[in-house]
Order: C-alpha cells, then structure tokens, then sequence
C-alpha cells in the first residue's frame, strides 16, 4: 500500500480499525447506529470526519457547488457539471477556506505533482502578453539591467506571457538583458522583430537586402551619394551610408566625424535644414518604394520599409487577446509611438526600469 501524497491525508497504515469498545469508552460513537457505522467507515478509509481533510468518498448534501481555483489563485464557485456527481471536501473545509476540486484530491505523488503543475499553469493568464521596449524600460539606456529587474521578470513570467522588442540586434540586446535573453522570455524580438525568437526558437527573420532587393537598393544607393557628393556643407568626413539588417543609415557629413563635429554638424543643421531637405527630396524621388525616413541624433537619418518599426513584431503575436506594451518614447516622433498607438496593444508609457515594475506588480500580480 502505497503513501498519500496529499498532505492532509494520512498513511492508511496508521490508522487501524476501531473497536466499537474503543469508540465506546473513547465517548465519540453516535448513539445513531448509521452516524456511527458512517463514522466507523471514514476511520477505516483514512478519512475521519473531525479532520480537516476532504473524503473522496463523500458526497456533500449540503453544498451545490464545488470549489475550484482560479488563474489567479483566489477561490470561486462554479456550477458542477451536468449530470456528472460533484465530490466535495467536507462542508467544514468551505468555511476554513481551503479549496479543492474532488479532480484535484487524488492520492498519489505523481497525481499531487501533475496537481501543482496544472495549478501554476493555470495561474498564468492566458492570451496576455506584457510587451517590453528595452532601453529606459527594462534598462537604463544603454545599460544593462539590473540583477532585480531580472528577478521580476522571472516571477511576472509565472504571471503573464512576457516578450522584448528592441531596434537593437539580438548581440546588442543580449548584452543588455543576459546571454540567455531568448529563454528568459517568450519572446524575443531583435531589430524590432525582423529577427524573432518564440521559446527560445528562431520563428522569422526580414532582411533589407531581401525585401527591396538589389536593383531598388543600388538605385537608392547611388542617388544618395550624388546627392551628398553634391551638398556644399563646411565639412565632410566618411562613411555617408551605412547599411544595416534591417534600415540603412544616411550621414550627410560622414559617421566618421569626430563629437566635436557632430555638435558643429547639429547646430549648422538647425539652421540650414540639411537633412530635413535631404529626406523631403528622397521621400518625394523614392515615393514608389513606401519606405520610411526618421531623423534621428545628431548627424544622421534612418532609412527603412513602412510598417518596419516595433509594430513588426506584432505579425507574430495574433494568438494574444491583450497585448500590454510598455516603452518610454511614446510620444510622437519616439520610436515607441507606433506601437504604442497600435490598435493592437494596449499602452503603457513607464518613465523608468523602476516605474516598469511597479506597473506591473499592480496590472498582472496584485491580484
Ligand atoms: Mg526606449
């Protein structure tokens, strides 16, 4: 005979039989000869009536409805299923408020372990994500984040599915959250989700080079660089373009200038419109290739397909309900504006890793 798993059930092997001379002169038999043989029945089983602990064999009179968990680990009624004969605990464990299903109080230590994962499964809300931009968000910019910040994301995983979304590539954020950023959340989405990892697995990668191809990107190219062969600005240094994954950067005075150069660049910028005429002229020649320009820093702009900001990312999450995003450059112009505008998601502007969690702990784990 092999052990109970459950902890309010007791070996059968300790608990022999009573006498009816030891009820008897124990003064606890029912002057009622069914109460008592009731009773005799329960001692026999494992299951006395004064414990507090459910009888599989019981069948509650008293209560119509069982009791049952729910996702977030508080108790709710529901109706028992039709036809079917709902075993209960005893009526006492209702008022103690411990809960049970009669599915749940199975002896047996596999069943109680299939028991704890179901009930931590179930505790995760399904078809919830909490979405993640990375720096200011989890991260102080360019920073990598803190030990805490990691830990919370490993207990609001038990809450919620989670997944990051970055413009950086996946070396970039890895350096930020950990090696094992693809593991550590559900999603994983680099270069705003033209690389995607779902459960660690690589689901989808886009590429420039692939979408344009290369008629349209030398095209392109070649146009880019007579225009800036033909600006008469004070200074020029090199590299103008620089071609990336997922976006190519255009730099009229060359990404090679020194920071001394970049401010003198800016502030001759602000007055002379050098790159704001550059896109309008790029925007009007290239209309055709729908292809978004976004200035950004000091020196440069971003050149990439529409449609290909964090809202890509989105392509791979239909099977969610509710998407929580929580980025800090929400406003128009940041490069979480899109998604947090998105009628997909649902938006959260955080001003800090710190404000990130608190919101949180008080959406997904208050409850
Ligand atoms: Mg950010």
């Amino acid at each position: 005979m092999g052990d109970w798993s459950c902890d309010v059930a007791p070996s059968r092997r300790h608990v022999p039989p009573p006498t009816i001379s030891a009820r008897r002169r124990a003064g606890t038999h029912s002057k009622s000869l069914s109460h008592f043989l009731l009773r005799l029945r329960c001692a026999w089983r494992g299951a006395d009536p004064n414990a507090r602990r459910p009888d599989p064999a019981y069948i509650c009179p008293a209560s119509p409805t069982p009791l049952q968990k729910t996702k977030r680990g508080s108790a709710s009624r529901s109706a028992p299923a039709k036809g079917s004969e709902a075993k209960l605990p005893f009526p006492s464990q209702h008022a103690s408020g411990l809960c049970y299903t009669a599915i749940a109080h199975v002896p047996g230590r596999a069943g109680s372990r299939r028991s704890g994962v179901a009930m931590a499964a179930a505790r995760k809300s399904a078809g919830v994500l909490a979405l993640f931009d990375v720096d200011g968000t989890l991260t102080a910019p360019r920073k990598a984040a803190t030990p805490e910040m990691l830990q919370f994301v490993k207990e609001l995983r038990e809450h919620v599915t989670v997944g990051v979304v970055g413009g950086s590539d996946l070396v970039k954020i890895s350096e930020q959250l950990g090696k094992s950023v693809i593991t550590d959340y559900d999603y994983c989405f680099s270069e705003n989700g033209l690389v995607a990892h779902k459960n660690s697995e690589l689901i989808g990668t886009q590429s420039l080079k692939s979408f344009l191809g290369d008629d349209k990107l030398k095209e392109f190219i070649n146009f880019t660089l007579h225009y800036i062969a033909d600006l008469d600005i004070p200074i020029k240094r090199g590299t103008f373009l620089e071609f990336r994954s997922g976006m190519i950067n255009v730099s009229p005075i060359g990404r090679n200038c020194s920071q001394e150069e970049r401010d003198e660049f800016e502030k001759y910028d602000k007055v002379h419109n050098i790159r704001l005429k550059m896109v309008s002229k790029l925007r009007e020649k290239f209309a055709h290739f729908n292809l978004t320009f976004s200035i950004g820093g000091q020196i440069s702009f971003d050149v990439f397909p529409q449609g290909w900001d964090k809202t890509y990312c989105l392509r791979y999450l239909e099977e969610f309900q509710q998407i929580h995003f929580f980025g800090d450059k929400t406003y128009k112009g940041g490069n979480d504006y899109e998604i947090f505008e998105s009628d997909r998601t649902v938006g959260h502007t955080v001003t800090s890793p710190d404000d990130t969690a608190l919101q949180c702990r008080s959406l997904f784990m208050s409850k």
